[in-house]
Parts: structure tokens; sequence; C-alpha cells
């Protein structure tokens, strides 16, 4: 196979009339959160059950106060949570996946996307681009569950790809934010590719001395916790985030065995050494800040 036009399999064309006629933040928002009683508002936390409005909780960034539940937030939401206001310059958003192989399962991807353009009014999982955090100018890769469960495709790979090389034209850093349910299967092989594709431009990164920080957010799972997203300098996750490989229903069944009390959680991952720290989404941005600038001191 003719690896050259491999790896440019991504159709780039600009998509201004599907991005542009959406309320993005407001549309991926609702989308995440849990269930809305659209007449009053209330919402139920899908782990305490606890009734509360969705104004409150949304000014909390969709953290339950009765028992610090984290519930899934959209990239825009996420990026206004982590980039210093008015920083953030998004990248590559012309990018828009192909469909090299016309797949169709019970419908066909070119339709799954059509969906999924439609809903969330993004041309793929990944929101990229760079800004500063707490003044630290860095690239920033955000993670949309809510783009066809966040999967890991040809465009979402070259995104990560284009970020780390930016990366390094800059000198500085490069964040992602994942949550996903791993390798996007309608596009069989070129999206497992992009898990060799995104390690070798981290290793590059890594080459050049230059900070990788990973943020493992709920769910994070398949081809991306096997790739890139285990392989930050730091590796950060949220309370409560159930972060895998395969599922643990799966596992069980494989194995013939229960699985451990609170198995996949960040919590427990963090108990037996994958992983670094388990933050409050309300401390993450200070928490990057401070790294950023502890690698800064190392670098220079
Ligand atoms: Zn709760």
């Amino acid at each position: 196979m003719d690896l050259k036009n491999f790896f440019h399999k991504v159709k780039e064309e600009l998509t201004h009339k599907e991005t542009k006629s959406f309320n993005i933040d407001e549309k991926s928002q609702i989308k995440h959160a849990p269930k809305v009683e659209s007449q009053s508002h209330w919402i139920k936390c899908p782990s305490c059950e606890s009734m509360m409005f969705f104004k409150e909780v949304e000014h909390l960034n969709h953290i339950c106060p009765k028992c610090n539940f984290h519930m899934r937030i959209g990239a825009n939401k996420r990026i206004q949570l982590l980039a210093d206001e008015g920083t953030f310059i998004e990248h590559d958003q012309e990018l828009h996946p192909n469909d090299p192989l016309n797949f169709v399962d019970s419908k066909s991807y070119q339709k799954r996307l059509e969906e999924a353009y439609n809903a969330t009014g993004k041309t793929s999982a990944i929101v990229a681009g760079t800004c500063t955090i707490n003044g630290a100018p860095v690239e920033l890769v955000i993670f949309d569950f809510s783009f066809l469960g966040g999967s890991l495709g040809s465009v979402e790979g070259e995104k990560i790809v284009r970020a780390c090389n930016r990366a390094m034209q800059s000198n500085h850093g490069v964040i992602i934010v994942s949550a996903s349910g791993g390798a996007r299967m309608q596009e069989s092989t070129f999206s497992l590719m992009q898990m060799a594709k995104t390690s070798a431009a981290l290793r590059k990164l890594d080459k050049a001395g230059l900070p990788f920080i990973s943020v493992l957010t709920d769910p994070t799972f398949g081809g991306v916790s096997a790739s890139f997203a285990f392989l930050g300098d730091i590796l950060i996750a949220e309370p409560g985030a159930l972060i895998g490989f395969a599922g643990a229903r799966v596992i069980k069944q494989t194995i013939g065995k229960d699985l451990p009390e609170g198995f996949q959680k960040a919590e427990f991952l963090l108990e037996h050494g994958s992983i670094d720290m388990v933050v409050d989404r309300s401390h993450m941005k200070k928490t990057i800040g401070d790294l950023l600038t502890i690698f800064a001191k190392n670098v220079a």
C-alpha cells in the first residue's frame, strides 16, 4: 500500500455552512448533561439522584454540589474552563472526515457523520487550537464525546499530529483532554493507524524536550487509552472518570471473575499507579498551569 496516500486520506474542505448554523456550546452542553426537564429546568444527578437547577449545575461547571459527581461537558465548555479568556485560536477546523471505505453498518458512515454535524455543529470529535493557560502558551486539543462518541478517526489523528508540529515550531507543550470510546470502527484500519501516527508525533515532541500533559475524562477507552492518552509526561484524570481499554463487562466475561470495587475508575487507577493525579475540574486549570511553569523552568 502506498503509505503516502494512506496518510493523505484526510479531506480538506471548507465547511462554513455546516459549522456556522449552530450554537455549538449550547447544543453540546445539553447533550452532555443528564436528563433535563425542559419545563422546569430541573436535572437529576446521575450519581446521587439529587434534583437541582440546571443553571446552578452549569454555574458549578457541571459538578454536582451534593456528591461532586463530574458530569460530561463538551469541548467548548472545556476550552472556557482551561484557556485564558480570549486566547484560544482554533486550528484545522476545515478538516473533515472522508469515507474511504464507503462503510455501511446499520446505516452509512456518511449518514452518521451528517447526523453528528447536525447535532453538534462540529466536523470532527476534536477541537484543537493554541492558547495560553495561566499565561503559558500551549497547544490545547480537546475531545468532544458528543461527536460520534469522541471516536478517533483520520481527522482526529491528523489534528493531534498538527498540534504537536505547531508545539515544536513554537517551543511549547501540548495538552490533550480525552473523552472517547476509542478508534472509529467506520474507518477501520485508517483509524487504527492513528494510534501509531499520534504516538510517533508525541515521540518527536518528547525528543524536543517539550511537555505533553494528558487529561483523562469520562470516558477514555479503546484505541485512545491504548495510544496517546497514556503517553503523557503527566497523566491527570477527573474524579470518577471511567478509564480503560475494554469495558468492564467484556473483561468480566473474558476472565470469568468478578472485578474489584471501583474497577476502571480514576481513583482506582491512581491507587494502582496507572495515573499520576486525580484533580477536580475546578482545580484543573491551576494544576495544569503550575505543571507548565515547572516544565518551563526545567526546559530553560
Ligand atoms: Zn450528585
